[in-house]
């Protein structure tokens, strides 16, 4: 079984996607710390993903994956460290930046506008060029070839959509402002499997359709959609996952259990 340390987690992850090392990394993540207040949650986080590839960043309850998500989407303040973003140090970035230059968060819990249309939250999430109609619904179109229930639904109140609905709608909104680099946390958080099956499916839909995407969770299920899984523990990715380890469930198991 290979693994890979903290060391060599770069290369692993740029070698695993055909033409990633040309292309180099998109997101690289180095010496993250970072936490809430006085309290330290990241410990000096790594981590790669090269343009292209789906990345699983997996651990259990509390290991600081959200955290790093909101570091990199600059949401919460870095203390120590980098993120480069498409060669460009992001580290000082706030999210409006962000979102400019690409990267998006759906967030966790989804948050969709439950007193809005379908369609105005859509639109929501298209804000940054909402001076800009055209823009808008041609990128409203497109976002809508991969949710054709959304599109039957787009009068509907968000709130009256189901949990499987409305998480649909929460990668939608967030595929509104053009992602190159979409985070998706806990998407299949308190959906049924046949559900968490169709939010895979539409992952790896925009995957191939050229959107580099970063899903957090804790269900090792979504490994089967990855790239690249990046095991967190404590505050840090201890393992990275690659080719066969993310087929092999009692290498994934062991993994998170330390
Ligand atoms: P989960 O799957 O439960 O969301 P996670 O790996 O995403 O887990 P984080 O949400 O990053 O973990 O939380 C890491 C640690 O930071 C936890 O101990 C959590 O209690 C703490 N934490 C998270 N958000 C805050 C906050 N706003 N204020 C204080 N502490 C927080």
């Amino acid at each position: 079984m290979r693994t890979a340390s903290d060391e060599d987690t770069t290369e692993l992850a740029a070698a695993r996607t055909p033409g990633a090392a040309a292309s180099g990394s998109l997101l690289q993540v180095s010496g993250l710390h970072s936490g809430y207040g006085n309290l330290p949650v990241l410990h000096g986080v790594d981590l790669a993903i090269a343009t292209g590839q789906t990345a699983v960043l997996l651990g259990l309850n509390g290991a600081g994956k959200t955290t790093t998500a909101q570091n990199i989407c600059g949401s919460l303040k870095t203390w120590a460290g980098h993120i480069v973003f498409d060669g460009q140090d992001i580290t000082r970035w706030n999210t409006k930046r962000c979102v400019g230059t690409g990267i998006v968060m759906v967030p966790e819990g989804r948050r969709v506008f439950p007193g809005l249309s379908v369609g105005r939250n859509l639109q929501v999430g298209a804000w940054s060029q909402r001076r800009d109609q055209d823009w808008v619904d041609q990128q409203l179109e497109q976002v809508l070839t991969y949710f054709p229930r959304l599109r039957e639904r787009l009068n509907q109140l968000a709130g009256t959509l189901s949990g499987g609905e409305q998480q649909m709608l929460a990668i939608a909104r967030g595929l509104m402002a053009r992602p190159r680099l979409l985070i998706i946390d806990e998407a299949s958080m308190g959906l049924a499997p046949v559900i968490v099956k169709d939010v895979f499916d539409i992952v790896r839909r925009i995957n191939a359709d050229g959107v580099t995407v970063l899903m957090i969770e804790q269900n090792v299920g979504a490994l089967e959609v990855a790239d690249v899984g990046l095991v967190m523990e404590r505050g840090r990715v201890v393992r990275t996952l690659v080719g066969d380890e993310l087929r092999d469930r009692s290498a994934v198991s062991e993994a998170l259990m330390g």
